[in-house]
This record gives C-alpha cells, sequence and structure tokens, in this order.
C-alpha cells in the first residue's frame, strides 16, 4: 500500500495544534491534524489569555467570536491566609496596545470549539478525529513517517509527511520519538480545580484572587457571566473525591460564595491536577519539531502555559511556511527553538515565583509575602509582566538582530494601533513582512514593496512614532509574526549589515494577507 503523503502533520488537536494548522493554512500550505480523540477535551483547564495572546487569536479570524464567550478582568490581586490584600496588579479591560484587554477570561473546552469551527473554514486542512498516533520515524532527509490506528476502526495507517509538528501535549509521543527529554525545573504539586456556575452575584473584585497560604493556597476567579474557578492546593492525603460534591467542596469556597444557598451552585466540574514545571531538552530534530506542552509545562499561577503553546505556533507556522513555499531558506528554522525556549523558560520562571509567593512556608514564605509581596513590581524582569503585562523580547537570533544597548525593540512585538484609515496595523499586515518607518521610502528602497513587503509610514506624534522614538529608531522591519526583527535610524545600513534578514525580507513576497 502506498501511504498518503501530505506536507505537514501536526499531531495532536489541542489549542496548540489547531492554532498551527489554521496558521498554516493562512499562509497556503496544506496539512492533516491527527488527534487520538473525536472532540476537544471536556475538563477544566486555561482560564486566562493576556493581550499578546488575544491579538494571536484575533490574527485567527476570531477576535469578535473570542470576545463574546470571554470576559476581560482588572488583573491580579495577592492576598494573605485572612484574604486581606497584600499586593495587586491592575490590568486594563480597555484596549491596551495591542488592541484587546490585558486580561481575558474563558472556558478552555467552549474556546477549543470554537478553534475547531474556525478551522473547518479552511479548505487546505482535515482534521482527523480518532487517529491515535504510535510511531514517528524520521525516514530519508525530507520525509518523517507516522503510523496511527483508527479507533474506531481499529485499522493501523501510515502517512509519509515533508514535517511533523508534535502538539501532542505533556506525554507527547513525538518527543519520545526524537529522543527529547524533559528538563525538571522542580516543582511538583497537587491541586483541586472546581468549576460552578450560578446566577447568584458572588459580589467579589473581578479578577484573579490568588491566596498566599502555605497550607492551602488558592486561587478564585470569575471566567463569564454566570461561572466560577477555584483553585486549592491538596493537602497530604486528600484526593479530589474528598470534594466531589459541593457540600464537601463548600467548606473551601465559603469565603466567596458566603451565604449563597448551595442549591443555588452548580458543581459543573472537579478534578485533581499535578502541576510540574519542566522543559524539553530540544525542540527539534530535523524535520520534526515540538510545541506547546510536548515542549514545556508550567504551573498555572499566572496563566501562560495555553498561550506559550500559541506563541510556538505563531513564531514556527510562518518560517515554515516560508521553507515550503522555497521564499526562506531552511536554515530559519533554526530560530524556533533558539528564540521560544528562552522565552519559556523565563514565563515558567515567573509562575514559579509566583508559586512560591502562595505556597512558600516557614520564615522565607512569610517574608515573601508580608515583605516581598507589595514589592514585587521593583524586581526587574518581574516589572514588566506583573505590572504592565509584557512578556520578555525573544532572544537574539539570525531573525532577531540586535546589539547591546538596553531598550531595543528587536525581539519585541510591535504595537497594533487603530490607523488613520480606522483599520488597525495588523489588518494592514495580514501576514506579510512589513516595514514602519517615520521617513517616507526613498526610491530605491521601493523594492521592498514590490517584494511583498507591507510599509506603512508612521505620522508624526502617532503611537507608531512614539514608540519607534522609545527604541531610538525611525525604521523597523516587523516579522509576519509582529515580532521586530531590526530595527535602527538607516534602512540600508540594516538591510547591508544583515543580510540573512535582507533576503529574508527580500523573498516574503508571497506571504501576503
Ligand atoms: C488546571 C489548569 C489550569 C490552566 N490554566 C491555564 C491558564 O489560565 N492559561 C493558560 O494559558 N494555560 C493554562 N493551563 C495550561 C493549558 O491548559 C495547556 O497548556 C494547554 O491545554 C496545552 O495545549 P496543547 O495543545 O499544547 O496540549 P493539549 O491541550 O494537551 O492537547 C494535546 C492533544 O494531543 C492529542 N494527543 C496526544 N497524544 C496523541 C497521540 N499519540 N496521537 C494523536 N493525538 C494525541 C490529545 O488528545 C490532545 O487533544 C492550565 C492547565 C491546567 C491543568
Amino acid at each position: 500500500m502506498t501511504p498518503e503523503s501530505v506536507p505537514v502533520v501536526i499531531v495532536g488537536a489541542g489549542p496548540t495544534g489547531i492554532t498551527a494548522a489554521t496558521l498554516l493554512a493562512d499562509y497556503g500550505i496544506s496539512c492533516l491534524v491527527l488527534d487520538r480523540w473525536e472532540s476537544v477535551y471536556p475538563q477544566p483547564r486555561a482560564v486566562h489569555l493576556d493581550d499578546e495572546i488575544n491579538r494571536l487569536v484575533a490574527r485567527l479570524g476570531v477576535a469578535d467570536e473570542f470576545a463574546a464567550i470571554s470576559r476581560p478582568a482588572l488583573g491580579l490581586r495577592l492576598l494573605d491566609h485572612d484574604l486581606r490584600v497584600l499586593a495587586q496588579f491592575r490590568r486594563d479591560p480597555a484596549e491596551s496596545v495591542h488592541g484587546f484587554p490585558q486580561a481575558n477570561m474563558f472556558d478552555q473546552p467552549e474556546f477549543e470549539a470554537l478553534l475547531r469551527a474556525n478551522l473547518k473554514r479552511r479548505t487546505t486542512v482535515e482534521l482527523r478525529g480518532n487517529a491515535e498516533v504510535t510511531d514517528v520515524t524520521q525516514l530519508d532527509p525530507g520525509r518523517v513517517r507516522l503510523t496511527y490506528t483508527d479507533r474506531v476502526a481499529g485499522e493501523e495507517h501510515i502517512i509519509d509527511a515533508g514535517y511533523v509538528l508534535g502538539c501532542d501535549g505533556a506525554n507527547s509521543i513525538v518527543r519520545s520519538s526524537i529522543g527529547a527529554a524533559m528538563e525538571d525545573l522542580r516543582f511538583e504539586q497537587r491541586w483541586l480545580v472546581a468549576d460552578v456556575d450560578t446566577d447568584a452575584d458572588l459580589n467579589q473584585w473581578e479578577g484573579v484572587h490568588q491566596v498566599c497560604n502555605p497550607v492551602r493556597a488558592a486561587t478564585y476567579m470569575r471566567i463569564g457571566p454566570t461561572r466560577y474557578r477555584w483553585e486549592f492546593r491538596l493537602l497530604a492525603g486528600e484526593t479530589a473525591d474528598d470534594y466531589a460534591t459541593l457540600d464537601a467542596l463548600r467548606s473551601l469556597i465559603a469565603p466567596w460564595v458566603n451565604d449563597i444557598p448551595t442549591d443555588e451552585l452548580e458543581l459543573i466540574r472537579v478534578t485533581e491536577y499535578t502541576f510540574r514545571a519542566q522543559i524539553a531538552d530540544r525542540w527539534r530534530d530535523r524535520n520534526v519539531f515540538l510545541l506547546g506542552d510536548a515542549a514545556h509545562l508550567t504551573p498555572p499561577f499566572i496563566g501562560q502555559g495555553m498561550g506559550a503553546g500559541l506563541r510556538d505556533a505563531m513564531n514556527l507556522t510562518w518560517k515554515l511556511a516560508g521553507v515550503l513555499t522555497g521564499d526562506l531558506s531552511a536554515d530559519v528554522l533554526d530560530t524556533y527553538e533558539a528564540e521560544r525556549k528562552p522565552h519559556a523558560r523565563t514565563m515558567i520562571r515567573l509562575a514559579l515565583g509566583m508559586g512560591w509567593a502562595m505556597t512558600a512556608g516557614g520564615r522565607l514564605g512569610n517574608a515573601l509575602r508580608r515583605i516581598i509581596a507589595p514589592r514585587l513590581h521593583l524586581i526587574p524582569g518581574l516589572r514588566k509582566k506583573i505590572v504592565n503585562g509584557t512578556t520578555p523580547a525573544l532572544h537574539r537570533s539570525a531573525l532577531v538582530i540586535k546589539g547591546r544597548a538596553p531598550r531595543q525593540l528587536a525581539g519585541t512585538l510591535c504595537p497594533n494601533p487603530v490607523l488613520a484609515d480606522g483599520q488597525r496595523l495588523d489588518a494592514l499586515f495580514g501576514n506579510a513582512f512589513a516595514l514602519i518607518t517615520t521617513r517616507p521610502l526613498a526610491f530605491q528602497d521601493r523594492r521592498l514593496e514590490e517584494h511583498g513587503v507591507v510599509v506603512h509610514v508612521a505620522e508624526p506624534g502617532s503611537e507608531l512614532a512614539r514608540w519607534l522614538r522609545s527604541g531610538r529608531a525611525t525604521v523597523a522591519i516587523v516579522r509576519p509574526d509582529r515580532t521586530v526583527m531590526c530595527a535602527g535610524r538607516n534602512l540600508r545600513k540594516l538591510c547591508t549589515e544583515m543580510p540573512r534578514s535582507q533576503v529574508a525580507v527580500q523573498t516574503a513576497g508571497t506571504q501576503k494577507p
């Protein structure tokens, strides 16, 4: 039997796999998504994503649909064991520089259903459910053979793929197939996760409540008009079964539900998770890549685990599409791990810091909570993420070109303001490379536009002009994932000093909106 042959196979149809498939389709690449289950995983998991991820979700074409199922939140409060406020980090529910609220609450199964419905609108992608991948083997260069079992018919199938994206979650078979191992960042705690629905008003502050209590750390947040999420650290010997009914759970959620009668509360789901911090030692072997939970696991204390998977998908897919269409050279694929791994590691460290603040015992724990928590915003590195929600710039790579000066734009995301014609910058740029400049291009630079680069001249005094000035630049080259590739004052100097990026920019002609 001749194996089926496809350019890209994505293993796993969780949020990472579906995002990667949607983006590849939008870049004109056909792919096949295989998942062992028929439909989305129904248990409670992610409830928060930030404005950077909301911007990415909008790129998938579902900004309005996501707005309809999500709820902006006011930020994060650290509380002591008596629920007194230790520190508060505000998030703006109005539009941020990325064009969306800085904190958004939602229900993961509902979000995944939305992503899958959106993927169905792309005719170049097939999602095959009940397809359990059992083997991934790299044959001669450029060919990866997958074996999967149709769980309904019980038949085995073989597929040859040009590239395989392993988006198959924490127990990834794709990860084992490339011999990658998870580096343990030494965090393991058992938590109870409970979702409750009620029409009653809980009258709580509309943000994430993190209860810093070494005995019983907890998180509470409203995730929808009538939906609420609690997470509690389980004590030794406890299991989710101990809290399987509202009567049993009531002892834990009492401070938030006050005197609302139990018959006005509906317990949607209650389950136990072991939160871990791990990162794969390598994210790629030849034509096989790891993305999402297959590459990194984080405790959810800053709500960034799923977001990291979506960031992976956004980072890799435009590069892969460029390589498959012949617009980019294959070595750009090396930049995926170089850029994403340090970012993911930093976000895991931030989550671990938050976990420590919530759960550390003894004198160190007390100091963290009473003395350090209110001053967390003074700690360099934590400041940006905790105070204004910005995640770190990507590290230097062949596609992030920066020197050593501080406050550089390269590696950061460009803003997404509304332009004079009423559309947002992202709508103008589509999937193309772009150039933001304060000076109109000289005649000889117009070739960039001929090669499909979208050029935007920022009005004096505009948000984009101010942003360029903040990085001491007058021009920035922006990649299709909206990361600044390089920025400076002299376009031609930028291009000549950076031959590889120039090649990328000049040949990105097919990646148009
Ligand atoms: C309690 C909790 C709270 C969380 N809160 C947040 C939050 O607020 N914000 C946030 O960003 N993240 C949060 N997360 C993390 C988030 O849920 C995960 O990071 C996210 O689901 C990972 O997505 P993924 O697509 O990479 O993997 P998964 O969602 O695990 O999807 C993997 C897919 O691969 C499929 N698969 C696996 N093996 C195979 C195989 N051999 N063959 C075929 N298919 C296969 C699976 O069926 C599954 O559909 C939370 C997690 C938990 C547990």
